[in-house]
């Protein structure tokens, strides 16, 4: 397939290199078209996308319904500001509450000004309803988070690529390690303590998955000592791990969940932060917002994307290939001396490799992959998450499964 395009991959990474600020390091793969599970790059080359956009794809490529949704309110109406009310915003806050059960929700644009949203919600839940002399409440954060890029949210992060030379930090943060339930019991035990933020499986990290019991033990802690339990969905929301929220394997509700990425099926920003009364209204008008924040094209668009999730099941269809994929890449841990380990919940999984962190395999590994037809990209250094888009079918997912351990088993030649 001929692109419409005068650059070739080279011109076009060059361009990159040159004009753009070097805050990533991508795979030399310049994609220029996507389409369900596919991308093809500007020479036409076809790829499985096993990366999604870090989850924000799990709709597929331009879903026909979440496109046209898009285009018709383009044609219409883009954005009004909060100035004015719009005729989607209303119909978007009553579809989504519904889907997920809560009283309200607020919406934005990142999900890190969602997970920005929630800490504020929290601070003044702190001030406004717990009653914490102001400018006291701490929340907590756990090791190995990762919750967007902003200084309030790197200031909770341990990671030093995160963090490093973007000092003074935002100060009433504090931060225990992940899956640890004692540290957890210990830190509430301060009557400061107004939230815990958590992601209920950290992606960027490495898919790591926490005990069976930490999620609905951590809750209870959290419920006793009267801190808000905050669940950042972002990327494990909205049907990647097998249910609709990754909470829900846990059969807990938190106070507060942040969603992102494929609250939009990837066709724009759209992000929201959902909790009940008790907590969304002690923000008054003009103590929040977003000029984005709530814009009838992210309306429709986020409803189309929901719409699809449902009525695709595409939560179900990510438990039932996630099993399969798991099982494929648990034998490949069998037969290969550089594969660790398989971890992961529905289709958000992760292959840990047999080398250091700062090695190269990985890398190596993925740019195999990537001439092969499949895209995935490291996550610190010697793990590969392999996150698809949930459309999949389960002849892909076994073909994309045979592609990972040929490639893996070539590599190990
Ligand atoms: N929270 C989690 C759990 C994430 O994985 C991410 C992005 O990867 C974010 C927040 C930040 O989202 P965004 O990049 O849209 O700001």
């Amino acid at each position: 397939m001929l692109m419409t395009n005068t650059y070739s991959s080279e011109e076009l990474m060059a361009l990159e290199d040159k004009y753009g600020a070097h805050n990533y390091h991508p795979l030399p793969v310049v994609l220029a078209k996507g389409e369900g599970v596919f991308v093809w790059d500007v020479e036409g080359k076809r790829y499985y996308d096993f990366l999604s956009a870090y989850s924000a794809i799990n709709q597929g490529h331009c879903h026909p319904r979440i496109i046209d949704a898009m285009i018709n309110q383009a044609r219409t109406l883009t954005l009004t500001s909060r100035a004015f009310y719009n005729n989607m915003l209303g119909r978007f806050e009553k579809h989504i509450t519904d889907l997920f059960g809560y009283d309200k929700v607020l919406a934005m644009n990142s999900g890190v000004e969602a997970v920005e949203t929630a800490l504020k919600l929290c601070r003044k839940w702190a001030y406004k309803v717990k009653n914490i002399p102001y400018n006291e409440a701490k929340i907590i954060f756990v090791t190995g988070n990762f919750h967007g890029r902003t200084m309030a949210v790197i200031s909770g992060s341990t990671d030093p690529d995160s963090t490093s030379h973007y000092g003074p930090y935002m100060p009433g943060w504090e931060i225990i390690p992940y899956n640890d339930l004692d540290a957890l019991k210990e830190a509430v035990k301060d009557p400061k303590v107004a939230g815990f933020l958590v992601e209920p499986i950290q992606g960027e990290a490495g898919v790591f998955v926490p005990d069976d019991n930490y999620l609905p033990e951590a809750f209870k802690i959290c419920k006793e000592a009267n801190v808000l339990f905050i669940a950042d969905e972002v990327q494990t929301g909205i049907a990647r791990t097998g249910k609709m929220l990754c909470t829900d394997h846990a059969g807990i509700r938190p106070d507060i969940v942040i969603l992102g990425k494929a609250l939009s099926g990837g066709a724009m920003p759209v992000s929201a932060v959902l909790a009940d009364d008790e907590i969304m209204l002690t923000i008054k008008p003009g103590e929040h917002g977003s000029t984005f924040g709530g814009n009838p094209l992210g309306c429709a668009v986020a409803m189309a994307a929901l719409d699809v999730v449902v009525d695709e099941k595409l939560a179900d269809r990510a438990e039932y290939l996630g099993k399969i994929f798991r099982e494929r890449m648990q034998s490949l841990v069998d037969k290969s001396d550089l594969v660790n380990l398989v971890r992961g919940k529905g289709l958000l999984n992760a292959v840990v490799i047999n080398d250091t962190e700062d090695s190269k395999t990985a890398w190596n590994i993925c740019v195999k992959l990537a001439e092969n037809g499949l895209l995935a990209k490291p996550t610190h250094g010697n793990i590969i998450r392999f996150a698809p888009p949930l459309v999949m079918t389960e002849e892909q997912i076994e073909e994309c499964a045979t592609i990972i351990e040929n490639t893996i088993l070539s590599f190990e030649a």
